[in-house]
């Protein structure tokens, strides 16, 4: 029997909120000492009042309205008690029945080009626990993660591929970066992944049992571990077993998922509203407010640079893929008014240095203006794309204002076909047998006599009008 897997996804990721999402301690927390940003609230001391942060709501809002779901005006918090030497409270402060939103969906477009979309069931808001790290001499606890702020995305069951999920936590890891509401970065533990797999029979219409592994935290073990569980469910089936409903992890290193516990149902965590927080009310006004502040969305942006911009599609998609980038392209564009060639210059010499130094575009100390400038020099043709890309060195070092660069530096092009011509006849009476061979008809010979103006003139020479020049003289003689 043939089996389609059908796979959900539920998406942690962390809103980048200067602090926690109850108390004021600092949510920059990478690399950060031990319990170095803790206070009574987020280690759960008895007796300590909660109070929710505005700006981390308001970024779990815009990430919600980007994956195109309905904003609750009224929504609440509750506690989801488990028990865990990393989660001093006893509980974590969640959304259960309440969510701030429901009902989004976003397309992904598929290998095969065509576009398929997956519904977002709800974003909830709710706060992390700490951290556990196992060693020889005992287990360490780091509280710094402790009351960070999490926005959980779950996905309805609507992905039937690998190819598919992995498109779709791809996607919203870009949405979610596009409006600033979280860094995403796998690396430092900013967005992580629970799988939810199950197999039917093809044409079958009832879901089978599904399996949920938790904590994938990179998109090739989100990719590992899809495979590994329709792997194992479909061995399971085929020689006539059943699946079961249970929780699973991830091993890295052997690449297997591994049985950790039964399914726990919404009774084992005994929800019940947080009594210290009072319900989250969001009015109209202020969703209509941010729903102003969402930019255009990287597919959106794919689509008019190419259609409006004329871009090739991976330039297009290069530059609209990174909202700063993107940010940056426009900016420069507004300036030199030619997108190709803008387009060519940020993504070759400029991502060329900042890759270097490995920068972000965000920190890059050259202008978009002064880059716009450039590439309009080379548009009007007074310099030449070889002095330009002479020059950019020191224009990038010190954001200097090309313009005045070529001024001071009197690079502009000869265009000058007096002087130019001059050039020409020395350098046509210096090379008789190049001379001879074009008269000769061979077309390419002139390339030698362009090269040697070029070469006096130190690159200065404006080659289209060195090449007619050169040829109104060989034709005279
Ligand atoms: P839980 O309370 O265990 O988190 P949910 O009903 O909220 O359960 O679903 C969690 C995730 O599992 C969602 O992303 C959902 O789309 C997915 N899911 C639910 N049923 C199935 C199924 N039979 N096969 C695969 N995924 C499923
Ligand atoms: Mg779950
Ligand atoms: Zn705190």
């Amino acid at each position: 029997m043939e089996y389609e897997p059908v796979i959900g996804i539920e998406i942690h990721a962390r809103i980048n909120s200067k602090t926690k999402l109850f108390c004021r301690c600092s949510n920059i927390i990478f690399n950060e000492k031990p319990n170095s940003h803790v206070c009574g609230i987020c280690m759960g001391h008895p007796g300590m009042l909660p109070a929710t942060n505005q700006e981390a709501v308001k970024k779990g809002i815009k990430a919600a309205l980007a994956l195109g779901c309905e904003i609750k005006e009224f929504s609440k918090f509750d506690r989801k008690s488990y028990f865990y030497p990393d989660l001093p409270k006893g509980y974590q402060i969640s959304q259960y029945d309440k969510p701030i939103s429901e009902n989004g969906k976003i397309v992904i477009t598929l290998s095969d080009g065509s576009a398929k979309t997956i519904g977002i069931t709800r974003l909830h808001l709710e706060d992390d626990a700490g951290k556990l790290t196992h060693t020889a001499g005992g287990t360490l606890v780091d509280f710094n993660r402790s009351g960070t702020p999490l926005m959980e995305i779950v996905s309805e069951p609507d992905m039937r591929s690998v190819e598919e999920a992995s498109l779709y936590a791809r996607q919203i890891q870009k949405i979610v970066r596009y409006v600033d509401a979280s860094d995403a970065d796998m690396e430092k533990g900013q967005m992580r992944f629970d799988i939810n797999v199950s197999l039917r029979p093809k044409g079958q219409k009832e879901f089978g049992v599904r399996s949920e592994t938790k904590n994938l935290n990179s998109f090739r073990s989100l990719e590992k571990a899809l495979e590994y569980e329709i792997k194992r469910q479909t061995e399971i089936l085929e020689g006539g077993g059943e699946v079961v409903q249970e929780t699973r992890g991830w091993d890295d290193n052997k690449e297997v998922t591994i049985s950790q516990r039964g399914k726990e149902g919404a009774a084992d965590y005994r929800y019940f509203p947080e009594p210290d927080i009072p319900p989250l009310v969001v009015t109209k006004e202020m969703i209509e407010e941010l729903k102003k502040e969402i930019p255009e969305l990287h597919d959106a942006k794919a689509d008019r640079y190419q259609s409006e911009l004329d871009l090739p599609a991976n330039h297009a998609h290069q530059l609209s893929g990174n909202a700063p980038l993107a940010a940056y392209f426009e900016e420069a564009l507004k300036v030199s008014g030619e997108p190709k060639k803008t387009a060519n210059w940020i993504l070759s010499e400029l991502m060329g240095r900042l890759n270097e130094s490995q920068m972000s575009i965000v920190k890059c100390q050259l202008s978009p203006e002064n880059l716009g400038k450039l590439v309009r020099l080379i548009e009007d043709g007074v310099i030449s794309g070889k002095i330009a890309k002479d020059i950019f060195p020191e224009v990038y070092e010190g954001n200097l204002d090309p313009e005045k660069v070529v001024e001071e530096k009197g690079l502009k092009v000869m265009s000058d076909t007096g002087e130019l011509g001059k050039i020409c006849q020395e350098v046509i009476d210096r090379n008789p047998n190049i001379v001879a061979d074009f008269k000769g008809g061979k077309e390419k010979a002139i390339g030698g006599l362009v090269g040697q103006v070029m070469g006096a003139t130190k690159g200065a020479g404006n080659p289209k009008i060195v090449n007619e020049i050169l040829r109104k003289q060989l034709s005279e003689l």
